[in-house]
């Protein structure tokens, strides 16, 4: 058993157990793939303090820091239950699919997300090559070009209007017949003069021209009609899915969309619970704000050892 078992290994996992551990807490992480997301990214720009570094390295930084403290990092694990503990102070259970079970008096998750794929042909050859997913991360790698925005809900919307201030075109489609964005960003895109609003139009194709994307293809679904569009880029804005399927039974309280809420101290509704990072209820998701919430996270579950008998 364990003081602290953080479950997810991204920039919020890490740093939860490196707060931890500093505390001099026995401090565990156990995680499917150490980095997270980070291990996708390419370029990353916005890392503050760190002008300009690649996903694999910061991955391995994180590692390399983890491996500073005395941390016992279980990989390649997936946790697929929670049990809380019956009383406050008590252990708390997470089962693997592997068979295993850890137990720990308290635990910080932070098993990140997933963005929802296109699914279409091109999307998966050009990742990181004209393909993209976050607007705040890879939006002034296409100043000055031509880019389209794949969803008409909140996300898709606000992305439009953040990428038409740095590139030069941007064309929103949505599969619907009408977005669904709250009117007033709505109302916000329409007006700016380099965006073309596509509605009834179905993406079927990312092109390329083999090292990187050079437009899309869409069909009318009014008409039945398919057309190309030359483009540099594509942002893909049909969701971003937490990691929390494996919480659903343990009745931790999650959003409607899925993510596990937490207070302004990273606790989530279960005593000595904690969470952290793009699985939480966190407004942004980035490396800065995962790493920010985990230390909070790893302070707060210090808090509770310190004030809660163990039983
Ligand atoms: P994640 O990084 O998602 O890590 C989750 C961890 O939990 C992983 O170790 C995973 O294997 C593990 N896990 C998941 N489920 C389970 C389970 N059931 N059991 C055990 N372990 C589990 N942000 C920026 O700030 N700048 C950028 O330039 C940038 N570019 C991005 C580019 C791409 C392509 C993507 C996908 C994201 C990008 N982001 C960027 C967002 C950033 O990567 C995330 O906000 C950040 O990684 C979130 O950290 P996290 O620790 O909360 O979750």
């Amino acid at each position: 058993p364990m003081d602290v078992l953080v479950v997810g290994g991204g920039p919020a996992g890490a740093s939860a157990a490196i707060y931890a551990a500093r505390k001099g807490f026995s401090t565990g992480i156990a995680a499917e793939r150490f980095g997270g997301q980070v291990m996708d990214t390419m370029g990353i720009e916005n890392f503050i303090s760190v002008p300009y570094t690649e996903g694999p390295k910061l991955a391995a930084q994180l590692e390399a820091h983890v491996g500073e403290y005395d941390i016992d990092v279980m990989k390649l694990v997936t946790a697929s239950r929670l049990v809380p503990a019956s009383q406050p102070g008590g252990y708390h259970s997470v089962e693997f699919s592997n068979g295993a079970v850890l137990k720990a008096r308290t635990l910080i998750l932070s098993t990140g997300a997933r963005w929802r794929n296109l699914g279409v042909p091109g999307e998966e050859t050009y990742k990181t090559k004209g393909v993209a997913y976050c607007p705040h991360c890879d939006g002034p790698l296409f100043k000055g070009k031509r880019v389209a925005v794949i969803g008409g809900g909140n996300s898709g919307v606000e992305a439009a209007i953040d990428l038409a201030g740095i590139v030069g075109h941007v064309t929103l489609i949505e599969f619907d017949s009408a977005l669904r964005a709250d009117a007033v960003l709505q109302a916000k895109l329409r007006s700016m003069p380099n965006v073309t609003i596509l509605t009834s139009a179905q993406t079927t194709e990312i092109t390329g021209d083999g090292s990187r994307v050079n437009g899309l293809v869409y069909q009318d679904r009014t008409s039945g009609v398919e057309h190309r569009i030359d483009l540099e880029g594509v942002f893909v804005q049909i969701g971003l899915v937490p990691n929390t399927e494996w919480l659903k039974d343990s009745g931790i309280a999650l959003s409607k969309h899925g993510e596990i809420a937490i207070d302004h101290k990273a606790a989530t509704s279960i005593p000595g619970v904690f969470a952290a990072g793009d699985c939480t209820t966190v407004p942004y998701k980035q490396i800065i704000i995962a790493m920010g919430e985990g230390s909070k996270a790893g302070l707060s579950a210090f808090d509770y050892l310190i004030r809660t008998e163990s039983v």
